[in-house]
């Protein structure tokens, strides 16, 4: 069996290959395939953009194909950004510019509570697709801390810390993300299926 792991994110490819243990798949990646174009993300939820990845990529490659998508969820704004978060601040805009929004809608507002959340699509050749989901909760605060990461960490404390996944060491936040609850998730539902 062939799996591809619908990214060219080095960093999200080097998270997956560290929690599976895969030894008789043979694994690839989409860098593996340079000719099918980067999939649209144009779903208005995770579920629905992580599911669209995994079932393009599998139909165009053939084989079994995992894809992952992420977002901040923070409670006084709706679950905004969510699915929205690569582009909070508008098209091309930049991380500085997606925090800096984010301090602008929750200015005044008691409730800085959010989670990071990230879903996994898996999907046989057939369009045939499950998804597991892992959350990561937390608070905002009220100016950036910290160098690590991207994104939205140098805002994010996550629950039962006082630093920020900026601040964190990277090993701390690859334990403990939504990305690695959702990974964990995954291996233990398709455990048995991926290795
Ligand atoms: P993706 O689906 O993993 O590409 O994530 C979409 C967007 O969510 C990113 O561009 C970031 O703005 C935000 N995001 C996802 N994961 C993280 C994280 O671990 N830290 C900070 N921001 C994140």
């Amino acid at each position: 069996m062939k799996l591809v792991l619908a990214t060219r994110n080095a960093h999200k490819l080097e998270e997956i290959r560290a929690i599976f243990d895969f030894k008789s798949l043979d694994v690839l990646s989409a860098f593996d395939f340079p000719e099918i174009p980067d999939v649209v993300e144009d779903g208005d939820t995770l579920d629905a953009n992580a599911i669209k990845k995994a079932v393009e990529i599998a139909a165009a490659t053939g084989c079994w194909a995992l894809a992952d998508d992420s977002g901040l969820e923070v409670a006084a704004l709706g679950g905004a950004p969510g699915v929205y978060s690569a582009r909070y601040a508008g098209e091309q805009c930049s991380y500085s510019d997606n925090n800096e929004k984010l301090l602008c809608e929750l200015a005044g507002k008691p409730d800085r509570s959010a989670r990071f959340r990230t879903v996994i699509a898996l999907s046989d050749p057939e369009g045939n697709v499950q998804t597991v989901e892992g959350a990561c909760p937390g608070r905002i605060i009220e100016e950036l801390r910290g160098t690590n990461g991207f994104g939205y960490d140098p805002l994010f404390v996550p629950g039962g810390y006082t630093e920020t996944f900026a601040e964190l060491d990277s090993e701390v936040k690859n334990r403990i993300s939504h990305r690695a609850r959702a990974l964990q998730k995954a291996l233990e539902t398709w455990g048995d299926l991926l290795h």
